[in-house]
């Protein structure tokens, strides 16, 4: 940014694309520091109290009633029972009499006394109960800011720009369903989860601005650009115009993409690309249909716990897969059996000590056989259109692959015989993304019907680069020369073995690597919603004839930066169209 020396102007990751000018809101979700100091007026004091009870009661209500229309009644449940707590009249008068005896600050007391119920809940066995205290947790820090007089600002009914120390996955959903503008992160990575539904949902983030909840207060105006990577706080008038400028261009710009919806994804010189899309959460069917997707590529099933709260049973599976296949049919919907561990959920109460490594995808599903069975027959009893593919995350070796098509085989069996309807011909495929497994393709094309390159994990795990972790971000390089010979790899080892393969990692949405990718002989990707518009538009001012020697000079490269440079030359002087002015580098 050429304005780099001007304070107002913070760097991150760029990690959703998109301009927005609006306030922001910052999203803290602890009170740090409790005052401890003692009190001269008591009656002030309680009173002082009694008025943040009643202030949180009504805005727990409010937020109750939006959350039923939004979130259905199962989750809304959560704000009733907060609700249910402040009404509590032990609680109430055990605060009230400490107060008065103790002569000490109200949010001392607070503090102090829900936190004992807080202490008991963590201690429980139960994993239900350690996961509710968490519910406490926000109950009181919302009695203090109030008791501070510090306005809840849930205001969930403006536009804003949330500031967070870091976002998680449940974060970014409850945010999704009101008016957000833009996400802001101290921490996290690119492809950490809440950077991918920001991107699924279209709204632009920047993440890993170490300092932002630092330096931005609420109600600041902000300047977020998702392109670059920075924010602006309180712009000068000069910034200003500049980015509603680009914003104006910007909508010009979707307007344009937004033609493209119906054409395919096709070479100047013929080639198709098959451009699926990722699906995070349900609200993002609009987008994906909108934009012109040819189906879903990837559909992330660890939603669904959040959406339930705990396993979701088979007739619950059923009902959810059976109700997007039918929205998606004729066009195929690739069901990813639950990844849970990792960095994703992780309903069962276990601390790992290296949860990436750990109990994840198929080895927990494995382990869990009766979970993977209701998950298989759901999506079996889904696939009667015929228009359903079954996808499997983290396999790293062969007899994961034998032992889960042993309980597809198993599960279809029983099916039969319970005279269910499914296809018998449903295409079982799998996640490349542990580097194992993109070693051993050529032996598991026999046993599978496609492959899907995950490169979100694939990069994770070659380069030994955590993620999500925006310290070591500057490692996690989809050019890295190993990762670009091992696509390379993988495609031309999948192609001769003449089993399907496509990309869904966030690889596949980055506009430069679009053309590598192609060149490298993908012939479909999958990529999130609001990214498909863009992807279409590349793809069709790429002459395929003249990719394959920038794609074999990139094979050739030793270094990341080689290839950042080679990729970064192919893009500015084949697509001088108008999405590239906004970024600057
Ligand atoms: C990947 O690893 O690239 C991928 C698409 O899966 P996820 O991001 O859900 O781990
Ligand atoms: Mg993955």
């Amino acid at each position: 940014m050429k304005s780099k020396e001007k304070s107002n102007v913070y760097k991150g990751i760029a990690a959703a694309p998109g301009i927005a000018i609006k306030p922001a809101y910052l999203f803290k979700k602890d009170i740090e520091i409790i005052n401890n100091e003692s009190i001269a007026d008591i009656e002030e004091a309680i009173s002082s109290f009694n008025e943040a009870l009643e202030k949180s009661k009504n805005e727990l209500a409010k937020v109750f009633s939006l959350a039923v229309d939004k979130l259905g009644e199962k989750r809304a449940a959560l704000f009733e029972a907060q609700i249910m707590i402040l009404d509590d009249p032990i609680l109430i008068e055990k605060i009230v009499s400490r107060i008065a005896e103790e002569k000490m600050n109200p949010e001392f007391i607070v503090n102090d006394e829900i936190s004992k119920y807080q202490d008991l809940m963590i201690s429980s066995h139960e994993p239900y109960m350690k996961e509710r205290s968490q519910d406490i947790e926000d109950i009181k820090n919302r009695i203090i800011r109030n008791i501070r007089k510090k306005k809840w600002k849930s205001r969930i009914t403006e536009e804003v720009i949330v500031v967070s120390e870091s976002l998680t996955p449940a974060d970014t959903v409850l945010f999704s369903r009101m008016k957000v503008a833009g996400y802001i992160t101290n921490f996290g990575g690119l492809t950490s989860h809440a950077a991918i539904v920001a991107r699924s949902l279209d709204v632009p983030a920047v993440v890993g601005v170490h300092d932002a909840t630092e330096n931005i207060d609420d109600d600041d105006i902000l300047i977020i650009d998702g392109f670059n990577g920075i924010v602006i706080v309180n712009p000068t008038e000069e910034q200003l115009n500049e980015y509603k400028d680009k914003l104006e261009k910007l909508h010009q710009l979707d307007k344009e993409l937004a033609k493209l919806k119906d054409k395919k994804a096709i070479t100047k010189d013929g080639k198709v690309i098959n451009i699926f899309a990722n699906l995070d959460l349900s609200e993002e069917l609009e987008i994906i249909i909108q934009n012109g997707a040819e189906g879903i590529g990837l559909m992330r099933t660890e939603q669904i716990f959040q959406e339930y709260e705990s396993f979701p049973s088979e007739e619950q599976q059923t009902k959810v897969y059976t109700e997007f296949a039918e929205k998606l049919y004729p066009l195929p919907l690739t069901i990813r059996a639950f990844d849970i561990g990792g960095d994703k959920v992780l309903p069962v109460d276990v601390q790992e000590p290296n949860p990436m490594l750990g109990w994840r995808g198929i080895r927990f599903l494995l382990d869990n056989k009766e979970l993977f069975r209701s998950q298989i027959r759901a999506v079996l009893r889904a696939s009667k259109h015929k228009n359903v593919k079954f996808m499997i995350p983290m396999i790293s070796s062969f007899s994961e692959i034998i032992r889960a098509n042993e309980i597809i085989r198993e599960c279809k069996s029983e099916l039969t015989e319970e005279k269910i309807i499914f296809d018998n011909q449903i295409e079982i495929g799998i996640m490349i993304e542990v580097p194992s497994a993109a070693l051993l393709i050529k032996d598991f094309a026999a046993e599978v019907d496609f492959f899907s390159i995950g490169t979100n994990d694939l990069i994770q795990y070659m380069l030994a680069v955590d993620r999500g972790n925006d310290i070591v971000n500057s490692q996690y390089q989809e050019f890295h020369p190993a990762i670009i010979r091992t696509l390379d790899f993988i495609i031309k080892e999948a192609n001769k073995a003449g089993t399907r393969v496509t990309l869904c990692g966030e690889m596949a949405a980055d506009f430069r690597a679009i053309p590598l990718l192609v060149g490298l002989g993908l012939d479909s990707i999958s990529v999130s919603g609001a990214v498909i518009p863009y992807a279409k538009s590349i793809i069709r001012n790429l002459d395929y004839s003249q990719i394959n020697e920038f794609v074999a000079d990139c094979l050739k490269c030793k270094t990341e930066h080689e290839i950042h440079e080679k990729v970064n030359k192919f893009y500015f002087s084949n697509f001088g169209d108008s999405s590239h002015e906004f970024y600057s580098n």
